[in-house]
């Protein structure tokens, strides 16, 4: 079997909280990706998507968070051994990553032209009009008319959907072998969202570059994820192929997630909600710490965290996934 391009094993963050001790804010989290595949991240604020994709591209907000345990094995070798001048040499080479709010992305006062070329030049040679020339066929690739005048612009010159277009090329001129989009269309508009998306799927099918899709909206990835991992709480809840999700969901959160998104293609009088929020890092019930929202919840829940149950490459940490069948949702 080939090697995954990315594993991570029992990947442990704390955060420092000052002189309140510290927290594990993601908690033994373990995935792969393979090459030219597209994992999707799901879960709400809070849930540990963002800081397990920083921790990957060793971009954790220093003094406040720290790999605890665990290892990242990115092409067979562990990122978490790195030092940061090695770790700034994969970023933006190796693997890349675009960010929630593209806005915010990029320097206002730089024309798009200067910005792009200063992200190629960190890792290639390349003369001024070489770098140009590429930027502008990376910019004609994403789907941006006129490349040339949009390279002499400057950001607040460009709608959300073309800066964020601008992010992915910029995110793409190294030809990454792993791509991190987190949240990449949440702040734009749903038909601009749905074009960032269906753009993402083309790239990563003609340039063979694996992708880790962070969202809280499970319909954004049904469209492309191979797999699925969904976190609740800063651990994993349920990991499997796409295809075993989202056909057979095992665990209450992730069926109460697949119950919010509405389908046009069924007639629902009223979507799914989740009763309650994420618990605060420093308040987290003991055993499953989905118990304080689950309608199914059992004094064996609260005693033992549940280990995980698993079946057609499928592991779901509930501890009545493989026993008592869930009966349909009870809609709180
Ligand atoms: Fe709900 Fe218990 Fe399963 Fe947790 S272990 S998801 S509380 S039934």
């Amino acid at each position: 079997m080939p090697e995954p391009l990315l594993e991570v094993r029992n990947l442990k963050v704390n955060l420092r909280l000052g002189g309140a001790g510290e927290v594990a804010a993601v908690d033994n989290v373990s995935f792969s990706i393979d090459r030219g595949e597209t994992l999707g991240v799901v879960g709400e604020s809070g849930c540990g998507k963002t800081l397990t994709a920083s921790a990957v591209i060793g971009l954790l907000p220093p003094y406040t968070a720290y790999v605890a345990g665990g290892e990242i094995l990115f092409e067979g070798e562990n990122l978490t051994t790195k030092t940061p001048r090695q770790m700034r040499g994969l970023r933006g080479q190796k693997i890349s990553m675009i960010f929630q709010n593209p806005m915010s992305a990029l320097n206002p006062v730089y024309r798009i032209g200067a910005q792009m070329r200063e992200a190629l030049r960190a890792h290639r040679k390349a003369s001024a009009k070489e770098a140009l020339q590429i930027s502008a066929n990376m910019l004609r690739k994403v789907g941006l008319s006129l490349p040339e005048t949009r390279l002499r612009e400057y950001p607040h010159q460009l709608s959300g959907g073309q800066i964020q277009r601008v992010m992915i090329a910029m995110a793409l001129l190294s030809k990454p072998a792993l791509l991190i989009a987190d949240e990449p269309a949440s702040s734009l508009d749903v038909t601009i969202q749905a074009q960032i998306l269906e753009l993402l799927e083309a790239l990563r099918k003609d340039m063979g570059t694996s992708v880790l899709l962070i969202s809280h909206d499970m319909g954004v990835v049904a469209e492309s994820a191979d797999k699925v991992m969904v976190m609740y709480a800063g651990k994993v809840a349920e990991y499997g192929t796409a295809d075993e999700i989202f056909t057979r969901p095992l665990h209450p959160y992730t069926r109460k997630l697949l119950g919010s998104i509405p389908r046009p293609d069924k007639d629902v009088e009223r979507l799914t909600t989740i009763r309650g929020m994420v618990p605060p890092l420093t308040q987290m019930p003991s055993g499953c710490r989905f118990r304080t929202r689950c309608p199914y919840a059992a004094p064996l829940c609260a005693e033992r965290e549940p280990p995980p149950y698993r079946e057609n490459g499928h592991a779901t940490f509930c501890h009545f996934a493989g026993g008592v069948r869930l009966s349909a949702d009870a809609g709180n």
